[in-house]
C-alpha cells in the first residue's frame, strides 16, 4: 500500500488551510523578495511546499542540505526536483575536511555513542551548511507541522521569536493534509514514504516505523524523545554554543 493510500484524508477545512498557505507563501515573496528561502529537505511537507512555490511561480529559491549521509533514493529525489523545479534550488553540502577529521578521529558510527557526538555530526554536516544556506536572508520558510512532535506542537505561522524570521506555512496540516495535496497535485516525493518511513533524514540515523509509532520514532530512535531534533528547528537560546551557529 503506498503512503498515498495509506494517508491522503484531507481534514474538513483543507480547503481554507491551503488558502491560507498559499497567501501566506504569495505574500511572502512580495514583502521579502531576495532575502528569503525555502528549507527543502525532500520530505513529503517540503516537496508539498516546493511545488507550492513552483506552482505560483513565485521568486522564492530553494536550498537543500547534502548531508553525505542520504539515502540513495532521496538523492535521486534531489535530481528530480533539479530537473524540474522553476525555482533555483541550491545544495550545500558540509565542509570535507571537518567530516574527514570528524569520522577518523570518533568513528564512522560516533552517532550512535552518545549524544553530544550525534550533535557533532549534526553540527558538521546540517548546522554549518545550514549558517551559509541562510546568510544574508531574513526569513525561510520550513514544513514543520504542529501534528509532528510534543517539540513542535506550538509551532506558529510566523515564528518572529529569533532574528531570522520563520515561515511555517504547514504549520496547522495534518498529516492527511500532506497526502491529499501530493496525490491531488501528483507531487513527486521519496519513495522511502511508501515503505514506512514518514520522516526521513540521513540513512544511519532514519529507520521505518511500525504501526502505531509515534511519527518521528524514526529518526535517532535510540535516544530520549527529548534530545530528537538536530539544532535546525531547535532556539537558538536553548541550544549548546557549539550548535547554535
Ligand atoms: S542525522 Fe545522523 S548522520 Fe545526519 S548529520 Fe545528524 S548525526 Fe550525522
Amino acid at each position: 500500500m503506498s503512503a498515498i493510500d495509506l494517508n491522503a484524508r484531507a481534514s474538513a477545512t483543507f480547503a481554507q488551510k491551503l488558502a491560507e498557505t498559499e497567501a501566506l507563501l504569495k505574500q511572502a515573496a512580495q514583502d521579502y523578495t531576495s532575502r528569503i528561502t525555502l528549507a527543502c529537505s525532500l520530505g513529503a511537507e517540503d516537496m508539498v511546499l516546493a511545488d507550492l512555490v513552483n506552482r505560483l511561480q513565485l521568486d522564492i529559491p530553494i536550498f537543500v542540505l547534502e548531508t553525505g549521509q542520504l539515502h540513495p533514493e532521496t538523492l535521486a529525489l534531489l535530481e528530480r526536483l533539479k530537473a524540474s523545479s522553476r525555482a533555483p534550488v541550491e545544495v550545500f553540502t558540509p565542509v570535507n575536511e571537518s567530516v574527514v577529521e570528524f569520522v577518523s578521529r570518533e568513528g564512522k558510527d560516533a552517532m550512535y555513542q552518545s549524544i553530544a557526538l550525534r550533535k557533532a555530526c549534526c553540527n558538521i554536516r546540517k548546522m554549518e551548511p545550514l549558517g551559509r544556506a541562510l546568510a544574508g536572508k531574513d526569513t525561510w520558510i520550513t514544513g514543520l507541522r504542529r501534528e509532528q512532535s510534543g517539540a513542535r506542537a506550538e509551532v506558529p505561522l510566523i515564528d518572529r521569536s529569533e532574528p531570522r524570521v520563520k515561515l511555517n506555512p504547514l504549520a496547522n496540516w495534518t498529516w492527511g493534509d500532506v497526502w491529499h495535496y501530493i496525490a491531488d497535485n501528483k507531487v513527486d516525493y521519496n519513495p522511502l514514504h511508501d515503505q514506512f518511513y514518514p520522516s526521513i533524514g540521513c540513512a544511519p540515523c532514519t529507520r521505518a516505523i511500525s504501526l502505531g509509532e509515534d511519527f518521528r520514532a524514526g529518526r535517532w530512535w535510540w535516544e530520549d524523545e527529548a534530545a530528537k531534533e538536530c539544532g535546525l528547528h531547535v532556539k537558538s537560546s536553548s541550544l549548546p554554543e557549539k550548535v547554535s551557529s
